[in-house]
């Protein structure tokens, strides 16, 4: 593995199709081998990868989230090394936004994980219902994300998937950053990563097309850069029909503002200095906070459940 992150291909390549594998079909009640630990399968909740994750209850009617995984699917070295360094940063973590892992054992076919449980879903799907989200909402969303990403990069783990589909609300509609499965410990002072990994569209551009250098945490500041502009424009600002042609707007810079959609000067000022292709020119995750965007507009105290269907009024 150390050699395949030391050898880069001259051309990014295309985000490989996951390897199909049969998925999990865990039993109704799930349980460790010794039964200290014990679950009743009550619904599925989502599909990932290699995953399958479901909502479990334990014995006192406590609910989870419990991501399974086949052993079978794991019979590579590489994949279980992925999956042990996935379990090893999450369950490191302790943030009020982001998901908390709680305990992860297996039986004779599957590796388990239980979670805490977001029940009103990622993002995206929220998304997809309102179309595009007020900025006083964003401004919410947004804060509690850096909060979450700035509590990861001090404790040195990038989390190199950020995107909707990975920011989950709980019931209070507030925001738990999950899936783990890209994130990587930064081990030394200065160390840099070079594997290219993340999702097409949130992807910054030295993953793509710095193979001197590698990559760090300004990656995750990168893709913040994106989910700001995909909150309030409704779509990512890179999105276009094929891979390859998202990977050229993205070394281009090449992104606008559509002119029908009413958006503040102030926070398409935010996106555009985010959006540095230099990531050493990109702003902190402090001076994003401190940006007027931020510090003169509204922030609701809370996000209210009517929000999935329909714009709250803040005023
Ligand atoms: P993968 O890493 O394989 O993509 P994810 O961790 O993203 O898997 O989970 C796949 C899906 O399962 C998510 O898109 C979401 O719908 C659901 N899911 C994952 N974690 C939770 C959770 N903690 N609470 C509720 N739903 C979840």
């Amino acid at each position: 593995a150390q050699q395949q992150e030391q050898q880069k291909p001259a051309s990014p390549p295309l985000p490989r199709q996951n390897a199909k594998v049969t998925p999990p079909s865990p039993p109704k009640i799930i349980a460790d081998k010794t039964r200290t630990l014990e679950y009743l399968r009550v619904g599925m909740l989502g599909e990932g990868g290699f995953a399958r994750v479901y909502e479990v209850k334990d014995v006192r009617g406590n609910r989870a989230a419990c991501k399974v995984v086949t052993k079978s699917s794991l019979k590579t070295k590489k994949a279980k090394t992925k999956l042990y360094a996935e379990i090893k940063i999450h369950k490191a973590l302790d943030h009020p936004n982001i998901v908390r892992f709680q305990d992860c054992f297996e039986d004779e076919e599957n590796v388990y994980m239980t979670l805490e449980l977001c029940h009103n879903g990622s993002l995206m799907d929220m998304l997809r219902r309102r179309r595009r989200f007020t900025e006083p909402e964003s401004r919410f969303f947004m804060i509690q994300l850096i909060g979450a990403c700035h509590y990861m990069h001090t404790h040195q783990v990038i989390h190199r998937d950020l995107k909707l589909g990975n920011i989950f609300l709980d019931q209070n509609m507030n925001v738990k950053v999950g899936d783990f499965g890209l994130a990587a410990l930064i081990e030394t002072p200065g160390e840099r990563k070079k594997t290219i990994c993340g999702t097409p569209n949130y992807i910054a551009p030295e993953v793509l097309f710095d193979n001197v250098n590698g990559h760090s945490f300004e990656v995750d500041t990168w893709s913040i850069g994106v989910i700001l502009y995909t909150l309030v424009i409704g779509r990512p600002p890179f999105q276009t029909k094929d891979v390859k042609a998202i990977y050229k707007r993205i070394h281009d810079n090449d992104y606008e503002f559509p002119a029908d959609r009413a958006v503040s000067t102030r926070v398409k000022e935010l996106i555009q200095s985010i959006l540095t292709p230099d990531p050493q020119q990109r702003p902190t995750l402090h001076e994003i906070v401190d940006h007027l965007w931020f510090t003169t507009g509204t922030v609701p105290p809370y996000i209210p459940i009517s929000a999935h269907d329909a714009p709250p009024d803040f005023r």
